[in-house]
């Protein structure tokens, strides 16, 4: 087999994912990496880096070292990825090709920065970007040969990915910088204002992924915060209103994305998107209620993709099979 040793990378703000070759997907860890405050040596990489997020440990940095899908802390990136990768494929296996997914909207110092990161220890690697809705359309079972296309929503921690795509090509796309992580700051400032909770960003996002729109099985949780007043630890039963409206804005204005993308495609797609439905992936997709949401927003059916966390890397494995990803470099 000529393409055995091809890796995907969807590296995410929020998880990174890789797939290889001949072995199928091999690492999903947390975008984390912890350092060592004085000697900047790498204590951990993924879960057992994220774990310390929020907790302040001394003496260690905890970085998440990607921004609303791009790189913006670069040392941090590259110690992270190389350690995914040593992680991924061992010491014997050298990969002839690494594709990484890249957001649509990113500009090419942006889109340079993950080749330099992929690069920086591994300079005979040869890496090629991909374009992240087109990798998601892919993932989610759109049939892209012949020019078929589709349209895809992505939401993942940083941004969401609004795009129609063709022909393993972006047509027309919109990236909103606001998705899963902002959700969270939305219930964590909601809590304090309405309920004088102080809560981490961690507790914040169970209560968002147990409640979602639509207040769960319970239409309460319980969590653990600080109150506000007399700084101690307290236990609070939540209620899904308080998270409902917490990230109502935040949903409404990626429904008013949608829609206006939609209003944008050309004739020649509207078929495709009609009868392929607007395809959500990400892990974002999973918040209960929400295709119905923009399915109503959109006036067209939505459906949320098959296992919508490892949709991206799916597609972007599919076109390191195909040979794709170097179209789109
Ligand atoms: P990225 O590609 O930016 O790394 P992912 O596609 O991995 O992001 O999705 C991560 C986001 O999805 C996080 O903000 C996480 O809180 C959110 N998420 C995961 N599961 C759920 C769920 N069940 N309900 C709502 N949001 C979820
Ligand atoms: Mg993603």
């Amino acid at each position: 087999m000529r393409f055995r040793s091809g890796v995907a990378v969807d590296l995410g703000t929020v998880n990174t994912l890789v797939w290889v070759a001949g072995r199928g997907l091999v690492l999903e860890e947390p975008s984390a990496i912890a350092i060592d405050a004085e000697t900047g040596a790498v204590e951990a990489v993924g879960t057992a880096a994220d774990v310390l997020t929020d907790k302040e440990p001394r003496g260690v940095e905890v970085i998440h070292p990607l921004r609303d899908g791009v790189i913006a802390d670069l040392d941090a990136s590259v110690a992270m990825l190389h350690g995914f990768l040593r992680r991924a494929l061992g010491t014997r296996l050298r990969p002839a090709r690494i594709v990484v997914c890249v957001p649509g909207g990113a500009t090419y110092v942006e889109r340079r920065s993950v080749i330099a990161a992929v690069q920086a220890r591994r300079p005979r690697y040869k890496s090629s970007l991909v374009d992240e809705p087109v990798a998601a359309a892919a993932g989610a079972g759109l049939d892209l040969s012949g020019g078929a296309g589709g349209f895809v929503v992505d939401v993942g921690g940083g941004t969401t990915e609004i795009a129609a795509v063709a022909g393993w090509r972006v047509v027309r796309a919109e990236s909103l910088r606001v998705a899963g992580n902002a959700m969270d700051d939305a219930i964590v400032r909601r809590a304090r204002e309405e309920i004088g909770l102080i809560l981490s960003h961690r507790a914040a996002r169970q209560l968002k992924m147990t409640l979602g729109l639509t207040g769960g099985d319970e239409g309460w949780a319980e969590t653990v915060g600080i109150d506000a007043g007399s700084r101690a630890p307290r236990v609070e039963r939540v209620g899904g209103d308080l998270v409902a409206s917490a990230i109502e804005p935040l949903v409404s204005q990626m429904g008013a994305a949608v829609r206006e993308l939609i209003s944008e495609i050309p004739p020649g797609l509207a078929e495709d998107v009609v009868r392929g439905k607007i395809r959500l992936s990400g892990g974002g997709a999973l918040l209960s209620g929400f295709a119905d949401r923009i399915e109503a927003a959109a006036g067209l059916g939505a459906v949320v993709v098959e296992d919508p966390l490892r949709c991206v890397v799916r597609g972007a494995a599919m076109m390191v099979d195909r040979r794709r990803a170097s179209l789109l470099a």
